[in-house]
């Protein structure tokens, strides 16, 4: 069955043509670079010049101005079409920082030429060792001196750094002990990565091909220039995009539900064993059917969330909620779809068993279930705070 949008879709002309790119970048061309965890630069450069990883860049500074829930739809069919999004989807939501909180030099600066693919910014520096889900416990500083700052410390995680031109790191520029609140203190600015001296990249091998990485920071200085909206502010303008990156995995994961669903499916209805298809059987038929409702229940309230978004209202009860029970629901499609296809499930020609891997990441990452729960419970349910 056809499990993309009715016609009535706005974002159903940008979804045939993201398939159609997604075409060039079959299962082989992924498999090879999982093998020696290689990085996909010809399907990122391929994103790019067709406008995708400007979507939400404005018109004005050339991108193509689309709505939260256009991105949403580019990375749900980049997963629906067994690619690989993670290679360049921060890109998608840290610009929204520069957005909002860059001075009118800064985006002049730096959109058009995000917006062009003549820069990268699809680094994003907050996750340190020590800190993990406590942000602002974070050690990494940056200390001011004249016309720049000193940047000390370590971040972990930091995806895609070897393959970006700039970061947006988080890091303290007023000790813990001298501010009111903990949230107050920590400052974003945008690193120019090819220049910077004093950064060390080294990349972490993970179970899926990811490109993560540990990044030392060294008397790293940056211009005073590069420092993002008001000194102190940083923790909040981080905050404010979260809504949005919670949406867009939140996608990608529906995307990767419908994957799993459809290879399930479709090789449930040909595998003849005893005489009869296997998806006869309740047993094969009833977890991919299972699976198929989480998705849709998902991704009905990540379309309310967008929608929200969109209206400009709070949209934090379903970002989070829609985030996690996307990330639920393509755990529960992949389980299904390893189990339908049986021994074959694990051959990597196959392409289950990588993106079974790629998709139990979202559960983590960028934020783990527990910590959206305690969201729901704290802010939608108004008990106490737990953390
Ligand atoms: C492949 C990969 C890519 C990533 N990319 C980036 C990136 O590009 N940039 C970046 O900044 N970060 C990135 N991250 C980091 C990611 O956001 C963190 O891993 C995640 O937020 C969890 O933090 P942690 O790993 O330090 O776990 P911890 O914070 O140590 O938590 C460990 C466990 O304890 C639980 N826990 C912690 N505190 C509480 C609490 N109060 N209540 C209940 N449970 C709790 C967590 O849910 C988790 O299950 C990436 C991580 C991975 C694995």
């Amino acid at each position: 069955m056809d499990m993309q949008h009715p016609a009535a879709d706005p974002h159903a002309e940008i979804r045939e043509e993201v398939r159609k790119l997604c075409a060039r970048f079959p299962g082989e061309y992924w498999r090879e670079l999982d093998a020696r965890r290689g990085y996909p630069t010809e399907f990122v450069n391929a994103l790019t010049e067709s406008g995708y990883l400007g979507a939400l860049i404005p018109e004005e500074f050339g991108g193509a101005g689309l709505p939260l829930s256009g991105a949403a739809a580019i990375l749900e069919e980049i997963q629906s079409s067994g690619c690989n999004g993670a290679a360049c989807h921060a890109q998608m939501y840290i610009m929204g920082t520069i957005l909002r909180h860059g001075s009118a030099a800064q985006k002049a600066q730096y959109l058009p030429a995000i917006a062009e693919g003549r820069l990268r910014l699809q680094a994003f520096g907050v996750t340190e060792p020590t800190s993990g889900t406590d942000t602002t416990a974070l050690r990494t500083t940056a200390r001011r001196e004249g016309d720049r700052y000193i940047v000390n410390g370590q971040k972990i995680w930091t995806s895609r750094a070897e393959h970006s031109d700039l970061m947006l790191l988080l890091a303290r520029t007023t000790p813990r002990d001298q501010v009111a609140k903990k949230t107050e203190g920590l400052s974003t600015f945008i690193v120019d990565m090819r220049t910077a001296k004093g950064l060390t990249i080294r990349p972490i091998r993970t179970m899926m091909n990811h490109n993560s990485c540990e990044v030392f920071f060294d008397n790293m200085e940056v211009p005073a220039e590069n420092l993002l909206g008001q000194e102190g502010r940083g923790f909040r303008y981080i905050l404010d995009g979260m809504n949005a990156e919670r949406l867009l995995i939140a996608a990608e994961c529906i995307g990767d539900a419908k994957w799993f669903i459809a290879k399930a499916s479709a090789y449930a209805k040909e595998r003849v064993l005893f005489g009869r298809p296997i998806g006869q059987n309740q047993g094969v038929q009833f977890p991919i059917a299972k699976a198929y409702a989480q998705m849709r229940a998902a991704e009905a309230i990540v379309q309310k969330g967008l929608a929200k978004f969109e209206r400009g209202e709070n949209c934090g009860e379903e970002a989070n909620m829609g985030k996690m029970l996307a990330a639920e629901a393509s755990w529960a499609a992949g389980e299904a779809c390893i189990n339908t296809h049986g021994g074959f499930g694990f051959a990597e020609e196959y392409d289950i068993e990588r993106k079974f891997r790629e998709t139990r990441l979202y559960q983590v990452a960028p934020i783990s279930t527990n910590l959206i729960l305690s969201y729901i419970g704290e802010h939608v349910l108004g008990m106490p705070r737990s953390y």
